[in-house]
């Protein structure tokens, strides 16, 4: 495995070096060297924001292709709830089994909504509640918020919920039902997400709260947009036979929809990535230690909001609450989900280990020393974060420089400085060597 899967790449050729990215980047993980962006590995958290601004495409998300079900004999298609926003002929009855039925017709042995297991979560999340005292509790839903907090909040690394992901729980109860089912091995089975997100592509290929992923690969939303649009327009009839989520697990697609299922009234929900560092950032100065949840979503709107998906977040916003209305809540699907989740199927094993991608230096003495070099690094420059050194920050520079991936030079206004002190000193030479010259002379 590699050491930092990231589902966030750069294009190089497509990239003219304009760095609009830097500033947007929340973990300062984008320079641009030598007309090129570069994206610093250890700092990525995948939260697909540079792919949003970038004006030349250069930035894409790497997700699996709708081709790879094929590695496995059977093969079970996990929606998350942001697909059944995408299409605007859902109207009608049971809108939501014509789009599972239409997945299932492209290929799939099985569809298990992501929402059933946003449900389980939600149960085990409400116990854990109950159950510890650490205040504010915060959701693992959203993985790119998961390292947020890993890179740059790893104090509040405890808060965060001991609860998989939906999709995680989604997979693991999909396999097992399937295979009780038709008496066949688990290993043959492939569960396979269908994402609106990079994050979650790279929480399956490098998962931080468990060994191995429950999930076998994450195909983009917009990957089978057109495909099952055309399925669509068949489908009106066909009824999906199984089980189905209610509006409360559907709801998790929005923000604040997994506080709503949860039932929890003194939470906060955050959505867009830079709002959640600023909300993280309060919760580390303990200025919301009153607070008993924090859901943090990094895309705007929710997973509504994800880069990977085909309709405007506020569009997809306003069909999940028409889908939710539909749908209605269930008391029998919810006893179901409480069971699971009293059987710890929701339960994460691993914690999650800070990354120390913020040290100097494994010695302290030394640490504090570069930590004095960038202070004295900040005293020369200019302040004033332009970017045009290719740094998100001038702190960023200092430290860069302290790293030793950068140079003074690289600030334009240094290097500026220095130019105009060289044409000064060549002017005073050739002045000095005129004098020297017409004294000779006489
Ligand atoms: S995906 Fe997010 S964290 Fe990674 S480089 Fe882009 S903006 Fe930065
Ligand atoms: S936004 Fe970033 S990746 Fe896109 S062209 Fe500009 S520097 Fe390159």
């Amino acid at each position: 495995m590699e050491k930092y899967f990231h589902s966030v790449r750069l294009e190089k050729e497509k990239c003219s070096g304009c760095t609009n990215c830097i500033k947007r980047c929340p973990t300062e993980a984008i320079r641009v060297q030598k007309g090129k962006a570069k994206i610093l590995a250890e700092r990525c958290i995948d939260c697909g924001e540079c792919i949003r601004v970038c004006p030349y495409h250069a930035k894409n998300a790497v997700t699996d292709p709708l081709s790879s079900i094929n590695n496995f004999k059977y093969k079970i298609a996990l929606p998350a709830p942001a697909l059944y926003a995408q299409f605007k002929m859902l109207d009608g009855a049971d809108r939501v089994g014509r789009v599972l039925t239409a997945l299932k017709s492209m290929g799939f042995d099985d569809v298990f909504e992501v929402a059933r297991g946003a449900e389980i979560c939600s149960k085990a999340i409400a116990e854990e509640l109950r159950k510890r005292d650490k205040r504010p509790l915060i959701s693992s839903a959203c993985p790119a918020v998961v390292r947020l907090i890993q890179v740059n909040f790893p104090e509040l690394l405890d808060n965060v919920v001991n609860v998989d992901a939906p999709v995680e729980v989604a997979a693991k109860v999909a396999k097992e039902e399937f295979a009780k089912k038709n008496n066949v091995d688990i290993s043959e089975i492939g569960a396979y997400f269908i994402t609106p997100c990079p994050a979650k592509m790279t929480s399956i290929k490098s998962p931080l709260a468990k060994e191995k992923s429950d999930v076998d690969g994450a195909i983009s939303i917009l990957e089978v947009y057109g495909l099952l649009a055309g399925q669509l327009k068949g489908a009106e009839t066909r009824h999906f036979e199984g089980e189905k989520a209610t509006a409360k697990g559907i709801g998790w697609a929005n923000s604040g929809g997994e506080v709503f299922a949860i039932g929890e009234k003194n939470a906060l929900s955050v959505d867009g990535i830079a709002n959640v560092a600023r909300a993280l950032e309060d919760i580390e100065n303990d200025k919301l230690k009153d607070l008993d949840y924090f859901e943090g979503l990094a895309c705007i709107g929710g997973c509504v909001g994800g880069p990977l998906v085909f309709e405007s977040s506020f569009v997809a916003q306003s069909r999940v609450n028409t889908i939710c209305d539909a749908v209605g809540l269930d008391q029998n699907v919810e006893d179901h989900a409480e069971v699971y989740a009293q059987d710890g199927v929701a339960s994460t094993v691993k914690t999650i280990e800070p990354l120390d991608v913020m040290k100097l230096d494994d010695d302290r003495m030394v640490a504090l020393q570069k930590i004095q070099q960038i202070d004295e690094l900040l005293e020369k420059l200019p302040g004033m974060d332009c970017g045009s050194c290719g740094a998100p920050s001038c702190r960023a520079l200092a430290e860069d420089i302290v790293r030793g991936h950068a140079t003074e030079m690289d600030c334009v206004f240094i290097l500026k400085e220095k130019v105009r002190y060289l044409a000064e000193e060549m002017v005073d030479l050739a002045s000095k060597d005129k004098i020297r010259g017409d004294g000779e002379e006489e």
